[in-house]
C-alpha cells in the first residue's frame, strides 16, 4: 500500500508537454492525478524550447525589419540588440504561460508533486522516501541534449540550447553543430542579432529530414542572409582558447569562432529512473510502446520524448491525451504519425505535413506533384518574402504531402494538416474559396493548378 497520498487512478511522471496533456485530459475525464515534477511544470517546451525560442525569433523578426525599413519607405534604423531586454521579452511570456499553466493545474485538481521521482514498482513512484501509487502509471520524463563522443560541453564556450537560451550576450561569431530544427533556428536568431553563424551538418542538406527542395530553399535563402553552412562536413574535435573555439572538421578545415553549439540532438531522459523495476523495455534509452503508447506492462504507459516518435511539443500533447481517453475507457485511434504538421521557425520558415514525393514513391504511390511559387502570390510578394508552396498527391487521388519554404508559411500548414488528415484531393480544396489577398492563397492556387484549373500560375 502506498504510504503517500493515493492510489491514484494515474501517477504522471513528468510535467512536461506529455505529461500535463495527460494528467489535464485524466482530470476532465473524472480521474484522480498525481503529476510529479521535479523542475516546473511546462517541461522543456515552456522553459526551454518551443516557447523562448519562438520569442527570440520574434526579437530577431524585429531587428530584421529595422534594417529593412528602407525597403517599405519606412525610416527605421537598427541600433543593436538590448540581451537583458530581449531576455526580460523572453521571460516574461514564459512566466505568462507559466502562471496560467499552473492555475489550470490546480483548477483541474490535480496533484502536484515537486521532485524527483523513481519509479519502484510497476504502479508505483517514489520521491524524496514518499511512495505514490497509480492504478496507471505513464512515464513522460522528456528529454535532454545530446553531445558526441568525446565532445565536453562546458556550459561557457562550447554550450547546448540551454545555455544558449540564457547567454548574456550577442557573440560575435558561433559555430552552430548539426543543421536541424533547433540548429536552424538558434543560426537564424544570431545571424538576425549581428553574429557571424556557420552550421556544420555531417547530412548533405540542412534540415535532412525535410524534402530536400524545401533544405535546397532554406540553404539559397540563409546564403543570401550570410549565413554559412558546411554541408557533408564530420566534427572532428575542438579546442577553446583565450578568446573561443577552434572547431576542426574532418575534412580538415577549421573554423574559429566565439562560441560552438551543440544541436547535434536530444535523447530520452531515463537513466538510473528506474523504469526497468516496471518491467518497461528501453532501446537506446527510449522506452518502447506500441502504437497506443502502452509498454506491454499492463497499465504503464510512455509519451512524448522519451518514446521514440517525433520529438515535437504537439506529439506530446496527442500521445498524452491518447494515454488518458484509452485509461478512462474511450477508444481513442492511433497517431498518424505523417499527418503530424512540422514547422522550423526561422527566416524564411519551413514547413511541412505528409510525405515527400520521394518517400510517396517508395511507398508505390503514382505520384503528381505541383510546386507554386510564392512570387505569383500578392500577399508574399507584399511581405517580400521568396519560397515555394510544394503539394504532392496521389494521381487522382488524395493530397500526400505539403512542404512549404517562406516567410511565415508556418500558419499555413494548419491548413494543409487539415487537408492531408482528412485525406482531401485537390478537386476538394480547389472548390474552396482562399481569402484575397493572404499567403494561404498560395496552396489554394496550387490545388487549383492540380486539380486542371490553374489560375495565377506562370508556365
Ligand atoms: C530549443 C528547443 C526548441 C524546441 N522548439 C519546439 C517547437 O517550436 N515546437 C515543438 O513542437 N517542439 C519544440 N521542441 C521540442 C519540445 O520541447 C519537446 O518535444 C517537448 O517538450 C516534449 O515534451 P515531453 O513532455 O516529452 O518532455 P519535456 O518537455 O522534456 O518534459 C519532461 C518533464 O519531466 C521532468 N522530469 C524528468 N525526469 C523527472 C523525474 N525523474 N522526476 C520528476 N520529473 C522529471 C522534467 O523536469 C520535465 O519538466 C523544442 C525543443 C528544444 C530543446
Amino acid at each position: 500500500m502506498a504510504d503517500g497520498s493515493g492510489p491514484f487512478d494515474i501517477v504522471v511522471l513528468g510535467g512536461g508537454s506529455g505529461g500535463y496533456a495527460c494528467a489535464l485530459r485524466a482530470a476532465e475525464l473524472g480521474k484522480s492525478v498525481a503529476l510529479i515534477e521535479k523542475g516546473k511544470v511546462g517541461g522543456t517546451c515552456l522553459h526551454n524550447g518551443c516557447i523562448p525560442t519562438k520569442a527570440l525569433l520574434h526579437a530577431a523578426e524585429l531587428a530584421d525589419q529595422a534594417r529593412e525599413g528602407e525597403a517599405f519607405g519606412v525610416k527605421t534604423r537598427f541600433d543593436g540588440i538590448d540581451v537583458p531586454g530581449v531576455l526580460a521579452y523572453k521571460d516574461k511570456v514564459i512566466n505568462g504561460l507559466w502562471k496560467g499553466l499552473t492555475g489550470l493545474i490546480k483548477s483541474k485538481k490535480i496533484t502536484v508533486i515537486e521532485g524527483e521521482g523513481r519509479v519502484t514498482g510497476p504502479n508505483q513512484v517514489t520521491v524524496d522516501g514518499q511512495v505514490y501509487e497509480g492504478r496507471n502509471l505513464v512515464l513522460a520524463t522528456g528529454s535532454a541534449a545530446k553531445s558526441l563522443p568525446g565532445l565536453d560541453i562546458d556550459g561557457s564556450k562550447v554550450i547546448t540550447s540551454d545555455h544558449a537560451l540564457v547567454l548574456d550576450r550577442v557573440p560575435t561569431s558561433v559555430v552552430v553543430l548539426g543543421g536541424g530544427v533547433i540548429g536552424v533556428e538558434f543560426a537564424s536568431v544570431w545571424r538576425s542579432f549581428g553574429a557571424e553563424v556557420t552550421i556544420v551538418e555531417a547530412l548533405p542538406h540542412l534540415l535532412p529530414l525535410e524534402d530536400e527542395a524545401n533544405s535546397k530553399l532554406l540553404e539559397r535563402a540563409f546564403r543570401r542572409r550570410g549565413i554559412k553552412y558546411e554541408l557533408g562536413a564530420r566534427f572532428d574535435s575542438v579546442k577553446t582558447t583565450d578568446t573561443g573555439v577552434v572547431v576542426s572538421l574532418e575534412n580538415g578545415k577549421t573554423l574559429d569562432a566565439e562560441l560552438l553549439l551543440v544541436a547535434v540532438g536530444r535523447g530520452p531522459v531515463s537513466a538510473g529512473l528506474g523504469f526497468e523495476t516496471a518491467g518497461v523495455t528501453l532501446d537506446r534509452g527510449y522506452v518502447l510502446v506500441d502504437e497506443l503508447c502502452r509498454t506491454g506492462v499492463p497499465g504503464v504507459y510512455a509519451v512524448g520524448d522519451l518514446i521514440p516518435t517525433p520529438q515535437l511539443a504537439h506529439v506530446g500533447f496527442a500521445e498524452g491525451i491518447l494515454v488518458a481517453e484509452q485509461i478512462a475507457g474511450l477508444n481513442p485511434v492511433a497517431i498518424d504519425y505523417d499527418g503530424v504538421p512540422r514547422i522550423t521557425y526561422s527566416e524564411p520558415e519551413v514547413a511541412a505535413v505528409g510525405i515527400s514525393s520521394a518517400q510517396a514513391r517508395e511507398r508505390g504511390f503514382d505520384v503528381v506533384e505541383l510546386t507554386y511559387n510564392l512570387a505569383g502570390n500578392g500577399r508574399s510578394k507584399i511581405l517580400q518574402t521568396q519560397g515555394e508552396v510544394k503539394v504532392v498527391a496521389e494521381r487522382d487521388g488524395r493530397v500526400l504531402g505539403v512542404h512549404m519554404v517562406g516567410g511565415r508559411v508556418g500558419e499555413l500548414i494548419a491548413e494543409a494538416q487539415l487537408i492531408y488528415n482528412w485525406e482531401a484531393t485537390p478537386s476538394d480544396v480547389a472548390q474552396l474559396i482562399h481569402p484575397h489577398p493572404t499567403q494561404s492563397e498560395a496552396l489554394g492556387e496550387a490545388m487549383l493548378a492540380l486539380a486542371g484549373k490553374p489560375l495565377h500560375v506562370h508556365n
